[in-house]
């Protein structure tokens, strides 16, 4: 992935950056042709990001979240060490041996499997396998992943992926798992508005696993469909669906006045004529009171139009290739809009 430093960020912070784009060769060491993370995204946006996602750009100030990430994943595995040595010592104080089943430590895994077009090698990374028999993954996300993913799929198969991964080399299987998701964009006001908001910016999310039997055969059917995939036009790619691309639907929000920041309480409605009916019911008291007309909108392919065609970067890019997506530029197209040209990115270096 290239970067850019738009706003001048000190170069030392930039290196800190670099040092957390993720490398699929792990240091050139071994070579992984799709993370377990990557393998659950929608298939168009893989095929897209295998074509396109060396000419992608992003700039410095859109990684912040990996860093977090980072972070959390770094505190897991410390607190992993800690508890694995404090067993171990109350084993030896006990005069015991030392526990069999410690938990494996984060590590990167491999897996190749055989495919009708080669092997094909998925890697995976999770935080913790086998500790009181739950495989555990952090995310650093936004609140919106969850308001509009609710059955959250995508998380189960990764963690089912770390479960047959751990197998394959050689730790027990387990059958539960858990999601940490730490929402980085988390607001207190969206969730005294809404109940399906998240009401707290850190939610555990509990899984029952697929066997790693189950997921050997859906890691192998995937390979094959990626590679069927990429032999396909950007145009005639199956298209990601309304839960893949985080669809909003559109809104009307009853103000109480034009300097109200927020719609009031209760105030935002599915329906035209809902949001009419309350703002008649206020108007006596509030004879300011209006409805907005919130669009709706496709949140995961999101990115602003102006960081592109000024800088040639995609942000906040939560799908990177965004621009080159045909089925987004359509989307767009419908709105009047279209993708402008982009500059060519000032790279760091
Ligand atoms: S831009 Fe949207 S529709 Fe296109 S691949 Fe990305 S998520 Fe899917």
């Amino acid at each position: 992935m290239r970067l850019t430093n738009i706003y001048n960020y000190p170069q030392w912070y930039v290196d800190m950056v670099s040092g957390f784009l993720y490398d699929p060769t792990d240091g050139g060491r071994r070579r992984s042709d799709c993370s377990a993370t990557r393998s659950i995204n929608p298939l168009q946006q893989i095929v897209l990001t295998r074509r396109y996602g060396d000419s992608v750009a992003v700039d410095v100030s859109d990684m912040t979240w990996i860093i977090l990430g980072q972070a959390a994943h770094s505190a897991c595995y410390h607190a992993q060490t800690r508890s694995i040595n404090r067993l171990k010592r109350a084993a030896k104080l006990a005069g015991e041996p030392e526990p069999e089943d410690l938990p494996a430590l984060e590590d990167r895994l491999y897996v190749p499997i055989v495919t009708k077009h080669g092997v094909f090698t998925y890697s995976g990374q999770p935080d913790r396998i086998c500790f009181d028999h739950t495989v555990r993954d952090l995310k650093v996300t936004s609140a919106w992943k969850l308001v509009f993913d609710k059955e959250h799929r995508e998380w189960q198969r990764q963690l089912s992926i770390y479960n047959a991964m751990g197998y394959a080399y050689g730790l027990p299987v387990v059958d539960k798992g858990q999601i940490c998701a730490i929402l980085k964009d988390w607001q207190k006001s969206k969730a005294e508005d809404s109940p399906d908001y998240p009401q707290a910016n850190v939610q555990f999310l509990d899984f029952e696993l697929a066997s790693p039997d189950t997921t050997f055969k859906w890691l192998q059917q995937r390979a094959e469909e990626i590679a069927d995939a990429m032999e396909l036009g950007d145009d005639e790619l199956p298209p990601c669906t309304a839960e893949e691309i985080w669809a909003k639907d559109e809104k009307w929000a009853v103000y109480k006045d034009e300097k109200s920041k927020q719609a009031m309480r209760g105030g935002v409605c599915d329906t035209q004529e809902q949001a009419e009916a309350k703002l008649e019911a206020i108007k006596a008291d509030c004879p300011g009171a209006y409805v907005e007309h919130r669009p709706g909108r496709h949140i995961r392919c999101d990115f602003d139009p102006d960081l592109w065609a000024k800088h040639g970067i995609v942000s906040p890019g939560y799908c990177k290739i965004a621009p080159f997506c045909k089925q987004h530029q359509e989307y767009l197209a419908e709105q009047g809009l279209e993708v402008p040209e982009p500059a060519e990115p000032v790279l760091v270096s």
